[in-house]
């Protein structure tokens, strides 16, 4: 991606560490760096660059922020279709699963955290579309804080209803558990999109005349 004003480019490029490894195991091939001419090589221009490149990336972070929002649904509700079917296929103390109130209850509750969560995804991803990604930084930011967190709670959920089967690798549950555990880090932690989330509201509630700011912030 190129960056005119600042004359230079953004690039991806092979890692020069190939054995860095995520908690999965794959390898960390990319990395993305800022590349700039020899003419930009002043600071000004260095500040200039990494300016635009920061926009170029934020631009691109919102949709890419719902995508994985989206996959990280998909994976919960895999987890609990995996742990309504063993709930209605194990019996244990005389009875189905799914007959004893307590996993009836992690079968409810984790129906409507799912549900919750696609909706607070819907909601961010309209906004994008109708302000654009800047305008809706807050939604998507919750979004993104709130849909691993609900995953990894339903993944929990299976895992338990499982049993020991559910941390062995004949069902996909532990993996998918690593998988999106990674989520509540990469793209930034939950704390850096909480913060930006709270400052976003009290500046909202302080221009809506909700509450006063007597004092810098
Ligand atoms: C699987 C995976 C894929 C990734 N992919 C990419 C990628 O494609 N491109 C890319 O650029 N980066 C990528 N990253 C890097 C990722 O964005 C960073 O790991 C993340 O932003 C956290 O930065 P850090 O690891 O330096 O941790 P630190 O900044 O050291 O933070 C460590 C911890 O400190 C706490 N913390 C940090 N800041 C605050 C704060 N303001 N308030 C309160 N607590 C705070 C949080 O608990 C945080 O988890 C990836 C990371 C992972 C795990």
């Amino acid at each position: 991606m190129r960056l005119p004003k600042a004359g230079g480019w953004v690039q991806q490029q092979p890692s020069p560490h190939p054995r860095t490894h995520t908690s999965l195991g794959g390898p960390i091939e990319w990395y993305t760096c800022i590349v700039l001419p020899p003419s930009a090589q002043q600071l000004k221009h260095v500040l200039t660059c990494v300016r635009a490149c920061m926009r170029a990336c934020m631009h691109r972070l919102g949709p890419g922020r719902i995508h994985h929002c989206m996959r990280t649904i998909g994976v919960a509700t895999r987890a609990y279709e995996l742990m309504c079917q063993r709930a209605v296929d194990r019996v244990a103390f005389g009875q189905r699963l799914a007959r004893h109130g307590m996993v009836q209850q992690q079968i409810a509750e984790s129906k409507m955290e799912i549900d919750q969560a696609r909706l607070l995804v819907l909601h961010a991803a309209r906004l994008v579309d109708a302000v654009g990604g800047k305008k809706a930084r807050s939604a998507v930011a919750a979004a993104k804080v709130a849909a691993p967190r609900m995953a990894l709670r339903v993944l929990d959920r299976a895992i338990q209803v499982h049993g020991g089967a559910g941390v062995c690798q004949d069902f996909p549950l532990a993996y998918m558990w690593a998988m999106v555990r990674t989520l509540r880090i990469a793209d930034g932690p939950d704390e850096v999109h909480m913060m930006s989330i709270a400052r976003d509201e009290l500046a909202r509630l302080a221009r809506e005349g909700v509450i006063q700011v007597r004092a810098r912030l």
